[in-house]
């Protein structure tokens, strides 16, 4: 039986670690803190299937001043972290061009194509189908010219097979009643889902796979190195202890770059930090998620509330949160919800794992065969969990790739 050691415990590691279970590996997944708060508790919990437009398209470096001078606005740098984000914003920038987007969204679309296919049945032999709910995802527009502005990107969606339907103000009104008059257009888009909760979903799983038989070990993994063995890993832990085993897999989140550098491996990741409020009791009811497309935030009906989040604050992994961000966020919802109640919400801020493409990195390392990254999947973690967990297995397992690995594959930031 192969031995496989997952780093994470977010959705991405133990989603990974449900396939190699199914898979009859024996499995380690190690977490400095298995039940602790990450990105895949707090996310707005979207099975966004229907999201394939990279972040950086053409255009918009001339939208950036403006952001960037909006103390709350949808973009923020710390000051002391920007010289290091220089080589990051130079290949974001390069990701933005006409073809780039064209090549990006292909392959955004062949991951979420596969996403019910993974997804479904990991919910089910976990037990956690009453978890889903399929009722798509509503994209508002305030202004028809920015709905107008976005033509070409709806345009593309469809052409990769994502089902668009385009609604007046009033239409979208009659979807989703708690909407004010301010709404112009409505994009609904039916393939999109969402879960009650993304920590009970994780939290649940967790315990599933431990169930199923998933060992965790607590601890930091500080080095990955090649072990004792042809194709063996050996990873030191911080309270100083080694694990040894066939394969290992880097599903650490926004902490992976520094995982995967010390396995020899270029790669730019960055933390892209994202905040929310969710309120228990916001006063207004919405059934499905809303995009608010001018302003860069959504709502999610959650069972734990209603979550309002968005932001994209790059500050690096240490940076203490700025909450005025979750703030500002419900402040902006109450223009478009005008019964929203924004009091009494509870404050949470996660680090998105961004690569400059809005490409996860899945495959090999290209030091070390034994060691398979699944990480950097920005704001579509959550989405894509099911998904890369079963790549990264097939490819710990020496299974054929079900999909072309290459646009996802660490040599491309060689
Ligand atoms: C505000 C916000 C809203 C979002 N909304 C959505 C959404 O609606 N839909 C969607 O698809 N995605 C969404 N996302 C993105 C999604 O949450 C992330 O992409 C996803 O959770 C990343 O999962 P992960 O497993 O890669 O990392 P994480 O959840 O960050 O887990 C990484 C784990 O690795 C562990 N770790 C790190 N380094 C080490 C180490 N050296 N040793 C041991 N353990 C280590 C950490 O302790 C952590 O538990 C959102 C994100 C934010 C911030």
């Amino acid at each position: 039986m192969r031995h496989v050691i997952v780093i994470g415990a977010g959705i991405v590691g133990l989603s990974t670690a449900h396939h190699l279970l199914r898979e009859g590996a024996e499995v380690t997944l190690i977490d400095r803190d298995p039940a602790g708060d990450k990105a895949s508790f707090g996310n707005a919990g979207g099975i966004a299937v229907t999201e394939v437009i990279p972040a950086s398209v053409p255009g918009l470096f001339f939208k950036v001043p403006g952001w960037l001078l909006d103390p709350l606005g949808p973009l923020a740098i710390r000051p002391a972290h920007a010289p290091k984000l220089i080589p990051w914003f130079l290949r974001f920038s390069k990701a933005g061009s006409a073809a780039e987007v064209k090549r990006i969204a292909a392959a955004l679309a062949a991951l979420n194509g596969r996403v019910y296919e993974d997804l479904l049945p990991l919910l089910a032999e976990n037990g956690l189908m009453g978890e889903l709910h399929q009722r798509g995802a509503l994209t508002v527009y305030e202004h028809e010219e920015a709905f107008k502005k976005e033509a070409g990107q709806w345009d593309l969606k469809r052409s990769l097979g994502i089902e668009v339907r385009v609604l007046s103000g009033s239409e979208t009104r009659e979807m989703e009643p708690a909407l004010g008059e301010s709404i112009s257009r409505g994009v609904f888009t039916p393939q999109w889902s969402h879960v009650n909760d993304p920590k009970v979903l994780v939290d649940k799983l967790r315990e599933s796979l431990v169930a199923r038989g998933l060992r965790i070990l607590v601890g930091e993994v500080s080095s990955i190195q090649p072990g004792i063995g042809n194709g063996s890993v050996a990873l030191g832990l911080s309270h100083g202890h080694q694990v040894l085993a066939d394969k290992a897999v880097v599903a650490a989140g926004a902490w992976s770059g520094i995982l995967a550098r010390g396995v020899g491996d270029k790669v730019l990741l960055e933390s892209e930090r994202g905040y929310n409020t969710t309120i228990a009791d916001p006063g207004v009811k919405l059934s499905r998620e809303i995009i608010f497309a001018e302003r860069h935030f959504v709502a999610a009906p959650l069972s734990c509330g209603l979550r309002i989040g968005g932001a994209a604050e790059f500050g690096g992994l240490h940076a203490a949160a700025n909450f005025k961000r979750s703030q500002a966020l419900t402040q902006l919802a109450a223009l478009y919800l005008p019964a929203l109640k924004t009091e009494g919400g509870t404050f949470w801020a996660g680090h998105r794992p961004a690569t400059p493409d809005s490409l996860p990195v899945i495959g090999r390392s290209t030091h070390n065969p034994s060691v398979i990254y699944a990480f950097g999947h920005g704001h579509l973690g959550l989405t894509q969990g099911a998904t890369t967990g079963r790549l990264a297995s097939d490819i710990a397992l020496g299974k054929p790739p079900l999909i072309d690995l290459r646009p996802y594959a660490i040599s491309r930031f060689n």
